[in-house]
């Protein structure tokens, strides 16, 4: 006898799967550009605290991460009560989409932009609206714009845009905000925001601290280099904030990665010597590529866009072939993450090979 299936909702079963960036087969040494993770290992100052923090797991963490928030508030000069940590930016983004959705609502974004955009959206039961970029890998603001209705209940924004790599510009924004309905929360997620150097990039907490409907997500991931520990942050105003809280999951963030995030925050300035040095490469790569005749999007993050199209499948077989893995999505392009000075070499060496 066979007994019926426990159905799952149909936003669930329609759901694409994430599609994780490729790891390395056991045995096989491959340069890991797919990701968009630190290639640098923590500061030994981090794995420390990391150590002596995991002799406290027999405890629950501080559930609203205190210390942490606290850190975070006085990094931004914002008051600690706007701060809300999460599991990754990722859970934060999608508690933000779980405290103002309803079913049937609508989330707009950029497309093709940062791939849990769409899965987030339909978690929370809300409709994914899907904006084109621009020709030149950027975010088409007056088209987003256009794209809200009475059922937006927000925006999703990336700057800079992963997986294309330019930053959105202070003035584009600011012009956009002025045409959204104050009551449509509009989510700047700013995953890469230590490695921006367009002086014309937008800064989100400039932005929140002037609309209300702003919130504001950044990480530990990417630049700090935690992205195994899972800890990001929103900053909201008070009430969004709260409600933000209220549809997190308890204990969202471990003690280990709340002890490591501290520890991070205190050695930001040697931390931002490494992204330097990764922006340095990220320069270098560009360059190396130009020479080639390879133009990309503007890179602002630690990857680079290659907009090959239908030879994106292709490529990401020929890298793998030169030890690179990098994240291609077929028929579009290939996203390749900055990684160390030698990986980078072994991208640029299949470059030249690649005709
Ligand atoms: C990597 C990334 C994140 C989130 O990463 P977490 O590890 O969940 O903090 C969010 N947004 C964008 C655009 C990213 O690339």
């Amino acid at each position: 006898m066979t007994t019926p299936d426990v159905p799952l909702r149909a936003a669930i079963e329609a759901l694409p799967a994430y599609v994780p960036g490729a790891r390395p087969e056991p045995g096989r040494r491959l340069a890991k550009l797919s990701s968009n993770e630190n290639p640098y290992p923590p500061l030994p100052s981090v794995l420390s605290t990391i150590t002596e923090a995991a002799a406290d797991i027999n405890r629950y963490p501080d559930m609203y991460a205190s210390d942490l928030a606290a850190a975070i508030a006085g990094l931004h000069g914002v008051p600690t009560e706007w701060v809300v940590t999460g599991g990754g930016s990722v859970a934060v983004l999608s508690h933000i989409l779980e405290a103002v959705c309803d079913a049937g609502d609508e989330v707009v974004f950029p497309w093709r932009s940062f791939e849990a955009y769409p899965i987030l959206a339909a978690v929370a039961g809300a409709v994914g609206v899907r904006v084109p970029l621009t020709a030149d890998g950027r975010h088409d603001l007056p088209a987003l714009a256009a794209a809200v209705t009475d059922r937006t209940r927000a925006v999703l924004l990336c700057s800079p845009n992963n997986p294309t790599g330019p930053a959105l510009r202070e003035s584009e924004v600011r012009a956009f905000l002025a045409q959204v309905p104050p009551n449509v929360a509009v989510v700047i997620d700013e995953a890469y925001a230590e490695l921006v150097r367009d002086p014309n990039a937008v800064d989100g907490v400039a932005i929140l601290l002037d609309h209300p409907n702003v919130v504001v997500t950044r990480t530990f991931s990417k630049a700090y280099g935690l992205a195994g520990l899972r800890v990001g942050y929103g900053l909201a105003r008070p009430r969004l904030a709260a409600g933000i809280r209220a549809a997190s999951t308890p204990f969202g963030v471990n003690g280990i990665a709340q002890a490591a995030a501290v520890a991070s925050l205190a050695a930001r300035e040697e931390l931002l010597e490494r992204v330097a040095a990764i922006v340095a490469e990220r320069e270098r790569v560009t360059m190396a590529l130009a020479g080639l005749g390879v133009a990309v999007p503007e890179p602002q993050g630690n990857f680079v866009w290659l907009a090959l199209g239908e030879r994106t499948s292709e490529f990401a077989r020929h890298a793998v072939e030169h030890g690179v893995l990098v994240r291609p999505f077929a028929g579009e392009g290939a996203r390749v993450s900055i990684g160390t000075p030698e990986e980078n070499d072994e991208f640029l060496g299949l470059m030249r090979a690649w005709s």
